[in-house]
């Protein structure tokens, strides 16, 4: 018994060992690939199910370091957010959107809206209003074209100062989109004193979605909520006609997902909008 729990010891320690040194390696590569411009701003669209038209595009990050070759935002994210690394990488982020979104407003894709992902870290910053609103002001674009998007969690953290925060970016014309909603706690009474325009369902239940009549129910509760609470209801990860049809059929207002497009370097996202006008 003794030998036989030594060597689950061993073997348990072993891995915790090798996740620290991938972490280590990974903030370590982090540290320099700012400055290295080894990031990427992929953009995915969003579709207005009532028109069938693009109304705009979520931000997303990519990574493509020379040692590290391409790590996946769903393991460098959380890394930066430890090592606050996401507060210059977060303001990168914002900054390209914005300056991306003013390019697409000069084509007359001024009625578009870009979705950046905003990390709890950056939303505690003291900084973080005059960061956005310069930001803003610097890439010349209306504050209704960002949308700022933010997960349940962040109110886990002093919900009251994030709260007025939030409360005070709407108030100067930006919209606050609630990532992930569904797989968090909140409850419906508390979704109420949320300061927030959108809720965006997530690809957890949108999966299950074509022969599954619990998710159907659960989809149509949450798109009626929001409408119910004045927000626009935004389903992510639609990956097929059957899902689309579903959700069309919910009143849900736009979809974002695989069926449309992957998210696409800024280079193929002008070609899709050619494409996509010409149709
Ligand atoms: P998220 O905000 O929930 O983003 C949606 C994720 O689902 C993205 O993964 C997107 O590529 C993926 N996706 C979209 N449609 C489909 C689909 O039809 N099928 C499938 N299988 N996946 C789909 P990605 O780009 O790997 O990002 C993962 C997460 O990393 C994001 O989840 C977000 O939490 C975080 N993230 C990405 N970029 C940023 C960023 O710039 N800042 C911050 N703070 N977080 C970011
Ligand atoms: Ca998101
Ligand atoms: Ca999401
Ligand atoms: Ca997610």
């Amino acid at each position: 018994a003794k030998e036989a729990g030594k060597g689950v010891y061993a073997l348990y320690d072993k891995s915790l060992h090798t996740e620290f040194k991938e972490r280590m390696t990974i903030e370590k590569h982090l540290r320099s690939a700012l400055d290295n411009e080894e990031f990427e701003l992929f953009f995915q669209p969003q579709v207005d199910l009532l028109t069938g038209d693009i109304s705009g595009f979520e931000a997303l990050i990519r990574w493509n370091s020379p040692d590290l070759g391409f790590v996946s935002p769903l393991s460098f994210i959380r890394i930066a957010e430890d090592s606050r690394l996401i507060i210059p990488l977060g303001e990168w982020v914002l900054r390209k959107a914005c300056h991306f979104m003013a390019e697409m407003s000069r084509k007359q894709y001024n009625h578009f809206r870009i979705a950046v992902n905003i990390s709890v870290i950056q939303l505690l910053q003291d900084n973080f209003i005059p960061t956005v609103l310069g930001i803003l002001s610097e890439s010349g674009i209306a504050p209704k074209c960002l949308e700022l998007e933010i997960t349940e969690s962040v109110f886990m953290e002093s919900f009251e100062r994030i709260v007025d925060k939030l409360e005070y970016l709407q108030s100067q014309g930006i919209r606050i989109a609630l990532d992930d909603f569904g797989t968090g706690y909140s409850s419906l009474s508390y979704l109420q004193q949320l300061p927030i325009s959108t809720l965006k369902i997530d690809k957890a239940f949108i999966d299950p979605l074509s022969d599954n009549s619990y998710s159907q129910s659960f989809i149509k509760t949450m798109v009626s909520l929001g409408h119910e609470m004045g927000l626009e209801v935004v389903a992510e990860g639609v990956e097929d006609r059957s899902q689309l049809a579903f959700l069309k059929m919910t009143g849900c207002d736009k979809v974002q997902g695989y069926l449309i497009s992957k998210p696409l370097p800024e280079r193929n996202t002008r070609e899709l909008l050619e494409k996509w006008s010409r149709k």
